[in-house]
């Protein structure tokens, strides 16, 4: 079976297998509630405030706080919700206070959408701007220089999700700490965790949202930076955890999980340096443009973090793109993980002012600091591998096959939907079944459906299917199962089949990507 390549590691990275370990001698020896007197309470306690101070050094987070949350989201909402607390404060004292909460136009959703809420749950009226960011995706600081003695709070992420550009940071501060109003500052840590040097006290960030499963902890666990002396509203209050400033029994797993990579960090000896991870990109962008001609890169290397690679190919789209390289094996996204279902273009590359060939054909390449080279050379060899696929006379997917109406659908009494976990059954139970790839020929020539399954299946591409079905309608119809990447062109063909009267079109639920489940488990 095709091994598969990760390369998706902005969306969350596996657990590093010490943190996992962590993790379960925390909740199986270790589970006291770090709230209770007795010695197994005082030993988890002692436990999260060693992972608090690692994290303090690794952040340069000075005499500021830090807080264990559930992840960057809620940690964007604390110190949102403080920031807002304050600045209704200092209104109603009669302060001078900018009105607008400023964002950079790049931000994760996760920022706009929660200024928007807060502003309207307190019922502030301030005026959301976003701040233009040029074609390099960098923030456009002449602007924010004609905004920053308006601005009440500024939001700029350290380095963007989809693109991994880094924020100059310095020049921001510079302008914050020489504007009049005292301008509150939120930084998105999150994609710079344990690849950038923050020096949060160092340059007077306010607030800082950081989530452990972008660094190889679980899913739950994150860091909330509160700077000394910056202004605080919990967000959740109830026992009084975390000196009453995030209440909630903590969560002591994660945080060991946490403290095990932070440890792994400091030691050096885990990680890839960030040269060594710019020199596998730098392979990773070679094989890229070899593969695909007239590739471009959405934003410029060297200003990028080195894990990172945005790119699009003229004449493809993502979702084309996408079927390829999910077809070899190779796990990648078209932009951030929170929007990949939804069809919307990117609002990073807009916001670069990208054309929007670029933004309709985008697709990020990203991998964690564990990656070897011989990881990459099989990355590399897929890369290739797909490239060849679309030379050997691919067209796109066009997808001829109208969908079913409702009005005209045939009560599947046979037919309709085979669960993953049945297929192997369904074969031994109709040994003349024919299993049907309607997968487009490029994803085919990526990736068989036979190196998955074990199982031989036509070809019979969905945006050609009518070409295909004449001689499944004759005779006594032979059990057909469509397989597909996801599960919904094979929906869409077997209820094509069954409306053309065919009394036994299957297709599996979920695709290949559940099937690959079912041999891991
Ligand atoms: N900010 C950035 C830049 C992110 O990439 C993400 C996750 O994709 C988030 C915030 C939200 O993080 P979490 O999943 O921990 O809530």
């Amino acid at each position: 079976m095709t091994e598969t390549i990760y390369l998706d590691a902005n969306a969350t990275t596996p657990v590093l297998p010490v943190a996992a370990r962590a993790a379960l001698h925390a909740m199986e020896c270790g589970f006291g509630n770090p709230s209770s007197t007795h010695a197994l309470g005082l030993r988890a306690k002692e436990l999260m405030e060693r992972v608090r101070e690692r994290a303090q050094v690794v952040l340069g987070a000075g005499s500021g706080r830090l807080l264990f949350v559930s992840g960057a989201t809620e940690a964007i909402q604390t110190a949102v919700l403080s920031a807002l607390c304050n600045i209704r404060d200092r209104r109603q004292r009669g302060e001078t206070v900018g009105r607008r909460l400023v964002y950079g136009a790049t931000e994760h959703k996760a920022v706009p959408q929660c200024l928007a809420h807060w502003n309207t749950v307190l019922g502030l009226n301030l005026e959301l701007v976003a701040l233009p960011v040029d074609s390099q995706g960098q923030h456009d600081l002449v602007a924010l220089r004609g905004m920053v003695d308006d601005c009440a709070l500024l939001c700029t992420m350290a380095a963007n999700n989809e693109t991994g550009v880094v924020t100059r940071l310095d020049p921001i501060a510079d302008m914050l700490a020489q504007g009049g109003n005292r301008c509150l500052w939120l930084v998105d840590g999150v994609q710079a965790l344990g690849k950038l040097s923050l020096e949060l006290a160092r340059r007077r960030i306010d607030y800082a949202a950081f989530s452990g499963h972008k660094l190889f902890a679980p899913k739950g666990i994150g860091l909330l930076y509160v700077r000394n002396g910056a202004p605080f509203t919990p967000l959740m209050v109830g026992g009084g955890q975390e000196d009453n400033l995030r209440s909630g029994t903590e969560n002591l797993a994660g945080i060991a999980a946490l403290g095990a990579v932070l440890q792994a960090l400091e030691e050096g000896q885990t990680f890839r340096s960030p040269a060594q991870m710019a020199a596998m990109r730098e392979r990773l962008a070679a094989s890229l443009r070899s593969a695909f001609p007239g590739l471009v890169f959405n934003a410029p290397l060297d200003q990028t973090l080195p894990t990172t690679l945005n790119f699009s190919v003229p004449g493809r789209s993502s979702k084309d793109l996408l079927d390829v390289f999910d077809a070899a094996g190779i796990r990648v996204s078209a932009g951030s993980a929170c929007s990949a279902a939804k069809a919307a273009p990117s609002h990073v590359l807009e916001a670069m002012g990208l054309p929007a060939w670029c933004a309709e054909s985008a697709v990020r390449m990203s991998f964690g600091a564990l990656a070897t080279d011989a990881w990459i050379d099989q990355a590399c060899a897929r890369i290739r591998k797909c490239g060849a696929a679309w030379d050997a006379g691919a067209r796109p997917g066009v997808e001829q096959v109208p969908a079913p109406s409702m009005a005209t659908a045939v009560p599947s009494e046979s037919g309709g939907t085979l669960e993953p976990s049945a297929l192997g059954e369904f074969l031994q139970a109709h040994p003349g079944a024919l299993l049907v790839d309607v997968r487009e020929p490029v994803e085919q020539r990526a990736g068989g459906v036979a190196e998955l399954l074990g199982q031989r299946a036509q070809p019979a591409p969905l945006s050609e299917l009518d070409t295909h079905i004449a001689p499944w309608l004759v005779g006594n119809q032979t059990a057909l199962v469509f397989i597909c990447r996801s599960g919904a062109r094979a929906e869409r063909a077997a209820q094509y089949l069954r409306q053309r009267g065919h009394r036994q079109a299957w297709h599996l639920r979920g695709g290949l990507a559940l099937q690959a489940d079912q041999a891991a488990a």
